[in-house]
């Protein structure tokens, strides 16, 4: 089966080559959905494996950006109640190193690839930058915090380290998740 690697995420997919001979139009472009838990492409007959996995690799970047958002919405509503905190803004952004931002203004920003985490480790990450607008240190304070919203927490942590990855505290009061 044909894969997309993303990260550290690789995502199997369905290809189907369709010539449509019958037809004076013929299929030009890629067609990718999303169908019972798996993505499904259908391809033009004729593109070679490098045309269908760069069109292929846009349309998902696309798909995930547009339910990134859907969930980043839902998400970060839910855990900022239970906060009771206001982000200024919360969006999602295509950061190469940074997986989650949190400005001194109340701006936070997430790195949409992080939709493709488990659930749980993307609530983290909300979470984690939501409790920087009311701590914005590393403290045992903070912790506390986090552990009293995920009591579970430092599992998530743990598998954004096993995963190359870490939430660090930079400068300009900002904090974001890095490669190890
Ligand atoms: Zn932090």
């Amino acid at each position: 089966m044909p894969t997309f690697t993303y990260g550290t995420t690789t995502i199997d997919y369905i290809l189907y080559r369709q010539e449509r001979r019958d037809m004076k139009i013929s299929i030009t472009l890629a067609n990718l959905v999303f169908y019972q838990g798996r993505f499904i492409a259908t391809v033009p007959q004729n593109w070679s494996q490098k045309q269908v996995q760069d069109t292929l690799e846009k349309q998902l970047i696309r798909w995930y950006r547009k339910q990134g958002v859907k969930k980043l919405q839902q998400r970060t509503t839910y855990y900022q109640s239970l906060l009771n905190v206001q982000p200024k803004s919360i969006n999602l952004r295509t950061q190469h190193k940074r997986r989650g931002t949190c400005t001194p203004d109340g701006d936070i920003y997430i790195n949409w690839r992080l939709i493709m985490a488990p659930s749980n480790v993307f609530d983290y990450v909300i979470v984690h930058e939501l409790t920087h607008l009311i701590i914005q240190d590393h403290s045992v304070e903070f912790w506390k915090l986090v552990k009293f919203i995920l009591p579970d927490y430092e599992y998530r942590k743990e598998w954004l380290r096993v995963n190359g990855l870490s939430l660090q505290h930079q400068k300009e009061q900002t904090c974001s998740l890095s490669f190890l």
